[in-house]
């Protein structure tokens, strides 16, 4: 595991609501708020639903199309645990909790800026290779 993916200490502020703080071995930090995190969910159910709706993690779930504007309650980790020394787990106030958060994948998620900007610029690497692929053994 890298550097990048190992957290050197890790607060979760469960009384408060205010989110998750993470700071990396290699100096980054990264502030999750619980909302984010709870869409950012990385089960089988929440990512196929994820995929179906084209819906990034983290990205807040779209409300559907003629239903009533329901209240729905911020979500907040009733608990917390551990899982290992790779992963963090939540069971969330709405009963949701199979999500297991591997320290990769929240590096992976990580909303700052920073890594936002470098997501982006990854993903117009990734076309570009793909689209110089389909050409490269025509000669
Ligand atoms: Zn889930
Ligand atoms: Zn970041």
């Amino acid at each position: 595991m890298s550097a990048a993916a190992e957290p050197k200490s890790v607060k979760v502020n469960k009384t408060s609501g205010a989110g998750m703080e993470i700071e990396w071995k290699d100096g980054h930090r990264s502030t999750y708020s619980f909302v984010f995190l709870r869409d950012a969910c990385p089960c089988a159910l929440c990512d196929d639903e994820r995929s179906k709706s084209g819906r990034k993690p983290g990205d807040p779930m779209q409300p559907v199309a003629g239903a009533l504007p329901m209240f729905k309650a911020m979500a907040r980790p009733t608990e917390v645990e551990g899982v290992g020394k790779y992963a963090i787990r939540f069971v969330w106030n709405d009963g949701h909790q199979h999500g297991i958060y591997s320290w990769e994948y929240l590096r992976e998620v990580c909303p700052c800026e920073q890594c936002k900007a470098a997501r982006d610029s990854m993903k117009g690497l990734e076309e570009d290779i793909a689209a110089h692929g389909k050409h490269s053994h025509k000669h």
